[in-house]
């Protein structure tokens, strides 16, 4: 049995859970407790706050967190991570005052900048060479230049719109954050197995979040062009239709290139395209 901490509330929350399920790991969140068991998988899931997480996966009290990976570099304690989640994906970024002569980092010199990260920032100006004041606020760090308790901010910003709202204008990105899933360094094996198995169904599940399933129409005579557009995973599958000259054509293809190759095939006589979402590949 290993123990699984995720957020209990808040931005991860919903986007953790939809993981879980989505690898097949159900959980009774329906009275929302402490901790819960998965009754098909010998996990627990633990529910903290965010902050707590890289600390308990840490220390050991739950093998494996999902947590954002600012929290886990702020934190700074000794933790693997073993896997990116891509969800809750976000930068932390330094704003200043819209209208400010910002005119590059050395303009932070003998600032005060308010944010929740204090570690990361204090990297971040070590390698610029920069000494500034750091104001350590917890929650609502965009209000600070307005309230004069700061000159600038270092805060999360994910579309930007609370940076405009209160007048500020991001110069410069400095970390990049996104959910992870996180391990103790010392697991035995038995959990290693567990991780492993889990780490093999995220990744399938990540594989097929960017394909798709296509399949058409296609005349047979167009079946040789049609596997240079769509090499699918070994080659496409082909089946002939009951109309002569006319055979079916499935394959898989990354979504990013999805519109492409429809263009492709339709100017090769591909005929009643479907296009299906994909709920595991296993290659
Ligand atoms: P908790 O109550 O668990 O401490 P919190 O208020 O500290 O929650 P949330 O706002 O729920 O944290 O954010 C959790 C994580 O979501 C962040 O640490 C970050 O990794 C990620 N995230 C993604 N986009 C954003 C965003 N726009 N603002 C804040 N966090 C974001
Ligand atoms: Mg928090």
């Amino acid at each position: 049995m290993l123990r699984l901490a995720i957020q209990s509330k808040g931005r991860l929350n919903e986007e953790s859970t939809a993981l879980l399920r989505e690898i097949g790991i159900d959980i009774d969140d329906s009275r929302r407790k402490f901790l819960a068991q998965a009754p098909n998988f010998p996990i627990e899931i633990l529910y903290m706050r965010d902050d707590d997480i890289p600390q308990v996966v840490s220390a050991g009290t739950a093998a494996l967190g999902i947590v954002g990976l600012n929290e886990v570099e702020e934190r700074g304690l000794s933790v693997d991570v073993v896997a990116r989640l891509g969800f809750g994906g976000c930068r932390i970024s330094l704003a200043v005052p819209k209208g400010a002569d910002y005119d590059g980092p050395k303009w932070f010199a003998g600032k005060r900048i308010a944010t929740s990260y204090p570690k990361i920032l204090k990297k971040w100006l070590d390698e610029q060479g920069i000494e500034a004041r750091i104001e350590i606020i917890t929650g609502s760090v965009e209000i600070a230049p307005a309230a004069d308790i700061a000159d600038a901010i270092f805060d999360i910003v994910s579309s930007g719109g609370t940076l405009v709202s209160n007048g500020l204008v991001e110069v410069e990105k400095v970390f990049f954050s996104e959910a992870v899933l996180i391990a103790n360094k010392e697991l035995d094996a038995q959990a290693r197995g567990i991780l492993d198995e889990i780490l093999f169904r995220i990744d399938s599940a990540m594989v097929s979040r960017r394909k798709k399933y296509i399949l058409m129409n296609l005349p047979t005579s167009a079946v040789e062009e049609a596997t240079r557009i769509l090499p699918a995973m070994r080659s496409p599958t082909v089946m002939p239709l009951a109309a002569e000259g006319w055979c079916s054509m499935h394959s898989v293809v990354d979504e990013a290139d999805l519109w492409d190759k429809i263009r492709q095939l339709k100017a090769i006589g591909a005929e009643g395209i479907l296009v299906l979402n994909i709920d595991k590949i296993i290659p």
